[in-house]
Parts: structure tokens; C-alpha cells; sequence
């Protein structure tokens, strides 16, 4: 059993999913496990579990080769993953299926699939080799115009424990999502709002044109646009009821206007749907994704008196740079650099956080940053003695400076010198929580460094 516990087949997982779920046992379901061997099914299926893994893909040429083409995977079809020991380690739904050449695959696939850095260019290397050996098996060529099955699927149940349902799907244009396409564009015209992380939609009434458009963009095989900018649109969908409720743009090759002025990423919260905390969720995937481009550094923008989208910018840690004249729009624009900077004693701070703190606007917004930070442990953070992503929302923070500053700067000071990290380092989230766990918190360190906290009875827990 892969993740320990009781051993458990794909019926019995299968039919324990459809008693909690209330689903009828008959459903169709494939039961199969990622990978070539033992060991690459067991860490994909893990990567799954842990959330890092939702997509895969497939080459149609075998299923054609094997005469097997109504098994092709269908938007809505429940599979059980099994690991190495045909073991049951959780229930995986298609939301999105779409067909495309090996060299058209786009970069928002090859992250869904959570594997190495989540690049594009460590997907095709590594499938074009699995899918060269799979080829040679069925008799058939494998070359960069074969078609390939690229599916997205949401995490339903894993074995022994209940799933979070997953509230949004990120999804790319579609033409199943035409008359959301279609809804989403009036709702915004209806209000006269700016399009933001989706600009073309604005030009575009029939969705077809848009949808196609998206998917020229998103082609690695061809060169950016005449104006230089190359990247993805994600309709953003709520899973419960199917509905659009926002879209983003991000962009991996940037005009002169986005370094100028507009930066890497664009979104926007469908009218009736906004002050519901999804433009910080889109926000944050929208940053994980970006880091698959091995951007350390990111830009956001929003205008300066628009208080919704700079709380959502300040949720996700970012750090004011300037304000921008963006001429053909004649608006300024506020850019922010988003790079996800925590202060070393913070480090000791998300230990033994329990939801208390200075206000509830700061307790809040820490737990925001502990949940994303958690979510994608392998992202990459910048350790800094300066007022970070938690500051942020902090009372204490007068104009980028804490009202502490000696003492908190005396607290970063011996968290960098206990884990030997520099100043201004960048590191994965989880090798600095482990280092400060294990050469502060286990070391005993703690309470000699932060002892004079007015927090420091809640840590000596
Ligand atoms: S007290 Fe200072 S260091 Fe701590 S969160 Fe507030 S501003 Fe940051």
C-alpha cells in the first residue's frame, strides 16, 4: 500500500467513493496506474495525492494501433490509480480532454502534470521518450506532429481519507465552455469592466475565434506575436455549478508594454461573482504557474485606487515597485513584484501558528499564506530580512518598516546564522521549514532567540 494503512482493491475503493458519494456503484470507472515501472507509478500517483499532479497524457496513435479508440478518455470519467502492487490509492475525474500535436502541447499542460520542475521542457523530454518506446510497441512512428490525448482531472477520493472538494478548475478554452465564453464577455461589457487577463475576449464575440486564438497562443511551436507576447489564457470554473467565474492570462514571453507596465499576469472575477476570494485564489495558481518558467520574479499591476486588486496582490506577497503611465490606455498603473519573500524568523512563526495574532484582518491573510505555502511545498520562496508576505497585513508595518525592527531584525539574524542561509537566498518552502525545524526548533534554539516575543507562550507549547 503505498501510502500505508489497509491494503485495498479498486472495487472496494470504487464502491466505498460511490456509498459516501451517493453515486450509483454501476458507474463506469478505469482502473489503472501512471508511468512505465513500479516505482515511476508510485511517485506519480503520489504527486496526484498531493495535489502537484492534474493532468496526463496519452498517444492517440496507440489507441488507434490497438484498435481501441472508443477508450479514449471522456470529460467526466472516473478512474481508480493504482500504484505498483495493483493497490487502490485514489479516484481521479476528467474535467477537460483535448487532442494535440506533440510539438503544440502547451506549457499549462506540461505544469498540470507536476512532474520534474513542471516545465515545458522537461515534459517533452520526457515524453518523447515514453511515448517513442510506446510507439515502437504498437508498430507505429512517433514524431513531433503525433497526436496527443491531454487530460486534466480533479482528485475525488483517496483511501482512508475524505478529499477537500475542489472548488475551481483551471481550465484552457474550450469550446465547451462557448456559453459561459459568451455569458462572461456580456456580463463584462454590461458593466463596462477592462477585460483584464482576458483583453482579446473584448474583440472577439463569436467564441470559436477566441477559443482558437487562446490555443495559437498557448503553441509553443510558434514564435510570439507580432507584439511579442506568447503565454496561456485559463477560463477559471467553479466545479459545483460548471460556471465561469474568471479568467487569466499569463505570460511567459512579454511585450515592451507588459515589462513596462502590465507585467506577467492578468485576471479578472466575472461581476456577479467577485468579493468571493477567487481572484486571490486565481492569483496564487496563477504565480505557481509562472515558477514553471523558472521566473524567480514576477510583476502584477493594478490600478492604484482599485483596493479589491491590491488587497488580492498584497494576499499573494507582493511588494509595491512604482507607478507606471501606460499611455495608450492613458491610466497609471501600480506594479508589484511578486516573489513570495519570507523573513527567516517567520520560518519559527508558521510552526506553531494556531490562527492568533495582531487582527483578524492579520490572522487571516497569515493562514492564506500557510494554506498556498503548503499546497506547493516544492515552490520556491526568497528568505529576507525585510518585511515580507505576513507583514503585509501586519498593524506593525509602517510603510514597509516593522515598528520592531530591531528586535525582529535580531530574530532574522540568528534563524539565518542557525540554518546557514544568506540573506536573500532563494530555496524551496519545504527545505527552509525543514531547516529552521530542525537546526532551530529540535536544536533548542527557539526560545533563545525569540524568547522576548510577546508571543513566545504560544511556541513553548
Ligand atoms: S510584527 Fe513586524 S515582523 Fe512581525 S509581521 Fe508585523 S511587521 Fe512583520
Amino acid at each position: 500500500m503505498l501510502f500505508g494503512g489497509e491494503e485495498v482493491k479498486a472495487e472496494e475503493l470504487w464502491a466505498e467513493f460511490c456509498s459516501k458519494r451517493g453515486i450509483d456503484k454501476d458507474t463506469p470507472y478505469e482502473a489503472w496506474g501512471f508511468g512505465r515501472d513500479g516505482e515511476e507509478s508510485d511517485q506519480l500517483a503520489k504527486l496526484v495525492v498531493e495535489g502537484k499532479k492534474f493532468g496526463t497524457a496519452s498517444l492517440y496513435d496507440v489507441y488507434e494501433a490497438e484498435d481501441a479508440l472508443d477508450e479514449l478518455p471522456k470529460v467526466g470519467g472516473y478512474s481508480v490509480i493504482l500504484d505498483s502492487h495493483e493497490e487502490a490509492v485514489c479516484i481521479i475525474r476528467d474535467y477537460d480532454v483535448y487532442i494535440r500535436p506533440f510539438r503544440e502541447v502547451s506549457p499549462f499542460h506540461a505544469y498540470s502534470e507536476g512532474e520534474g520542475d513542471r516545465s515545458l521542457e522537461h515534459w517533452r523530454g520526457v515524453h518523447k521518450e515514453f511515448f517513442e518506446g510506446e510507439a515502437k510497441e504498437c508498430g507505429v512512428t512517433f514524431s513531433e506532429e503525433s497526436k496527443v490525448v491531454c487530460e486534466k482531472f480533479t482528485l475525488e477520493y483517496v483511501a482512508g481519507c475524505d478529499v477537500p472538494e475542489g472548488e475551481l478548475l483551471f481550465v484552457e478554452p474550450t469550446m465547451n465552455y462557448a456559453d459561459e465564453i459568451v455569458a462572461y464577455r456580456q456580463e463584462m461589457l454590461d458593466v463596462n469592466s477592462s477585460f483584464d487577463g482576458c483583453f482579446s475576449m473584448k474583440r472577439m464575440p463569436d467564441p470559436q475565434e477566441y477559443v482558437d486564438y487562446c490555443i495559437g497562443w498557448a503553441n509553443p511551436s510558434r514564435e510570439a506575436d507580432v507584439h511579442g507576447a506568447w503565454g496561456n489564457v485559463l477560463l477559471v470554473i467553479r466545479k459545483a455549478d460548471n460556471k465561469m467565474v474568471g479568467c487569466m492570462q499569463v505570460h511567459n514571453v512579454l511585450t515592451q508594454r507588459m515589462k513596462d507596465c502590465t507585467g506577467h499576469v492578468g485576471y479578472s472575477v466575472r461581476p456577479a461573482e467577485r468579493r468571493r476570494g477567487y481572484a486571490t485564489k486565481m492569483l496564487a495558481k496563477g504565480l505557481d504557474f509562472l515558477s514553471s518558467f523558472g521566473f524567480k520574479e514576477v510583476v502584477a499591476s493594478c490600478l492604484p485606487e482599485n483596493t479589491g486588486s491590491k488587497k488580492t496582490i498584497l494576499a499573494n506577497g507582493g511588494e509595491y515597485i512604482d507607478i507606471r503611465y501606460l499611455e495608450s490606455d492613458d491610466v497609471n498603473l501600480e506594479r508589484n513584484l511578486m516573489r513570495n519573500v519570507i523573513r527567516p524568523h517567520h520560518g519559527m512563526c508558521f510552526q506553531f501558528y494556531e490562527g492568533k495574532g495582531y487582527d483578524e484582518n492579520f490572522t487571516d491573510h497569515m493562514g492564506q499564506i500557510i494554506h498556498k505555502m503548503e499546497a506547493n511545498p516544492s515552490g520556491k520562496i526568497v528568505v529576507s530580512a525585510t518585511t515580507d508576505m505576513v507583514c503585509a497585513n501586519c498593524p506593525n508595518n509602517q510603510g514597509g518598516v516593522c515598528e520592531s525592527q530591531e528586535k525582529v531584525l535580531r530574530y532574522d539574524t540568528a534563524v539565518l546564522e542557525a540554518c546557514e542561509i544568506e540573506d536573500g537566498a532563494t530555496i524551496n518552502y519545504e527545505d527552509f521549514i525543514s531547516l529552521v525545524r530542525h537546526r532551530v526548533i529540535d536544536a533548542g534554539l527557539r526560545e533563545q532567540i525569540c524568547g522576548d516575543c510577546e508571543w513566545n507562550e504560544l511556541c513553548r507549547r
